[in-house]
């Protein structure tokens, strides 16, 4: 059997290297060029998601090049620290949440792919599929084809795919916000390594994690979880600091230069992203999507999975490691099942209800995140409850307690 797998960002080579696991050949084609991804903006990999890598021996790879970062501290804008949540579990070996450039982690998974053997093929966007009673044919914009028995699509939140296999099927929904990163060297007054900083500021939010006492060393298992610390103003042995911003904004108003536009919006802060931002290269920012419920996953021989299926916000931390739970519950479904209809059946029936909680659960975030004023002050009062809850129920459990097995 071979599958055609659209799309060469996270779903895409994972996907190829879980269904080789089990036995079905996988070539990849993606639209862009090689080393086209979006330099200077990171993410995060949840416990699960490392969980599911682990499975597919592909995790050490990630870890080589990423922060540990166990700890979430939540601040307001007026500099009160108002709680600490765990940013994942800690699976049996010790290995945590780890955040990573999405340069790294793209060029990384692609990278271990090809080491695999597996086909990866450049510049092949596709346009359109036909499907016979015993293949499938994916066509490409460059007049190019190419023939299989599945074509699984790995083509993210504005999947082309998606729009074939069910014209009704829901757009990608706008959050409200822009997202921005970036990252300074030797910022020299940043908070304490391990910890993702969230700030719900006064007209926007902030995140930083400090690549400082392990930069460099990074390490396959976290060394114990470093101390907690109330304080904002540790000062790290060196290294650097990753930044985001999320920024309420209509979609399409985009200023000719973003960075004294954001700088405004952090300058009232009692903290220092508005400092970070001022010494960073801010870029072009990125509109936050996510989707709606996306009632066809699959139909024929064509099945959609990670953002292409169901795109969530970055919120929750949690887009890639579905992306990663999609490959390896579908290599099992692919072995397990006497037919690839069952597969897919299977396969929905698996993921469907865990995706879109997991949908659902970032959206309320990011709504928080561009609430206006009114709102605002509500959330402010009630984080450090929520937070609380959070911390003492292990109320996300149910998101990071999730082993994807083959
Ligand atoms: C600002 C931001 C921050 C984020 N932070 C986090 C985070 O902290 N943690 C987390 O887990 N997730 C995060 N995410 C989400 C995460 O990036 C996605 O969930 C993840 O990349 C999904 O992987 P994917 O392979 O499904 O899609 P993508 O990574 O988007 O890959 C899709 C690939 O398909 C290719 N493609 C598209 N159309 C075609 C076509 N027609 N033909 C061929 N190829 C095509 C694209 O070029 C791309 O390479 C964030 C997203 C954003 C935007």
């Amino acid at each position: 059997m071979q599958a055609l797998i659209i799309g060469c960002g996270i779903a895409g080579p994972v996907t190829a290297m879980a269904l080789r696991e089990v036995g079905i050949d996988a070539k990849i084609f993606e639209a862009y060029e090689q080393g086209a991804e979006d330099v200077g903006s990171f993410l995060n990999v949840a416990s699960n998601g490392l969980a599911a890598l682990q499975v597919l021996g592909a995790h050490h790879k990630v870890l080589s090049q990423a922060i540990p970062t166990p700890r979430m501290v939540m601040w307001s804008g007026s500099g009160k620290r108002l709680g600490e949540v765990a940013n994942g579990l800690r699976l049996d070996d010790g290995t945590v949440s780890h955040t990573v450039l999405r340069s790294d982690l793209y060029r990384t998974m692609r990278d271990e792919a090809t080491r695999r053997g597996i086909e990866v093929t450049y510049g092949k966007r596709l346009v359109s599929y036909d499907e016979s009673a015993r293949k499938v044919t994916a066509r490409f914009a460059d007049g190019t084809e190419a023939t299989g028995d599945l074509l699984i699509a790995c083509d993210g939140v504005h999947s082309r795919t998606r729009m074939i296999l069910d014209p009704q099927a829901p757009a990608a929904r706008y959050s409200g916000l822009y997202s921005f990163g970036g990252i300074v060297k030797d910022a020299g007054f940043t908070g304490e390594p391990g910890v993702y900083n969230m700030v719900f500021g006064k007209r926007a939010f902030f995140g930083y994690a400090e690549r400082g006492a392990w930069g460099g060393e990074r390490q396959l298992a976290s060394p114990a979880e470093p101390r907690a610390s109330a304080t904002m103003g540790a000062v790290p042995e060196s290294g650097e600091t990753w930044w985001f911003a999320n920024l309420p904004r209509r979609l399409g108003d985009v200023p000719e230069d973003w960075k004294p536009v954001l700088v405004r919006a952090f300058e009232d802060d009692a903290n220092f992203s508005a400092e970070l931002i001022r010494r960073s290269d801010v870029g072009s920012g990125s509109p936050i999507y996510d989707l709606p419920p996306v009632p066809v996953w699959h139909r024929g021989r064509v099945l959609l999975i990670g953002d292409a299926a169901h795109a969530t916000s970055p919120s929750s931390g949690q887009g890639a490691s579905l992306a990663v739970e999609d490959a390896v519950v579908l290599a099992r479904c692919l072995r397990d099942s006497g037919s690839h209809t069952e597969a897919f059946e299977r396969f929905e029936a698996e993921r469907r209800p865990r995706a879109e909680r997991v949908v659902a659960y970032s959206r309320t975030i990011s709504n928080s995140k561009a609430a206006g004023p009114v709102a605002r002050v509500f959330r402010d009062l009630m984080l450090p409850f929520f937070l609380k809850k959070s911390a003492s129920q292990e109320s996300l459990a149910w998101m990071y307690r999730y082993q994807a097995s083959l």
